[in-house]
């Protein structure tokens, strides 16, 4: 094997700060990095996948569900994670993108709102004792989603 690339990283066993499924969007990439940061969530297992919390709320299929729903669990098993934080974003391409609601900011926010509801509902049912947080990126900041709608956190 040739080495093609040298870089110190850390070795040492870790336990999991949160279980972070958001999606592959490379727009909101940074935006989620620095929020976890601030939020002290050092270590995430990051799930990072076309949709994120879609994946759960309105999976294409059950494979999707499934697989994803595998990987929060074995983030509990082998990571000793507590809390999982799901996000959905703005202009999203797996739901059309911002065009799919017209245009309209609020309704696609309300949208990702029940959304995250439902992606939260399925994973406490499979996972009573995991603490779900759930988010909405847009292009100004992260929104905290309660009951259907969403609150300025970063
Ligand atoms: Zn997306």
């Amino acid at each position: 094997m040739e080495k093609t690339f040298h870089f110190d990283s850390p070795s040492e066993p870790y336990v999991a700060d949160a279980v972070v499924l958001t999606c592959f969007d490379q727009r909101i990439r940074t935006v989620v990095n620095k929020f976890l940061q601030k939020r002290g969530i050092l270590r995430p297992d990051m799930v990072v996948i076309a949709g994120g919390a879609k994946t759960l709320a309105s999976p294409r299929n059950d494979f999707e569900r499934d697989f994803i729903l595998e990987q929060v669990r074995m983030s509990i098993l082998l990571h000793k994670t507590t809390r999982a934080y799901i996000m959905c974003h703005s202009d999203c391409a797996t739901y059309g993108g911002l065009a799919a609601f017209n245009g309209d900011r609020e309704v696609e926010a309300k949208h990702h709102c029940q959304e995250l509801e439902r992606a939260t509902g399925l994973l406490k049912d499979r996972f009573p004792d995991l603490q779900v947080e759930c988010f909405f990126v847009n292009f100004e900041g992260i929104f905290a989603a309660k009951d259907g709608t969403k609150e300025q956190v970063a």
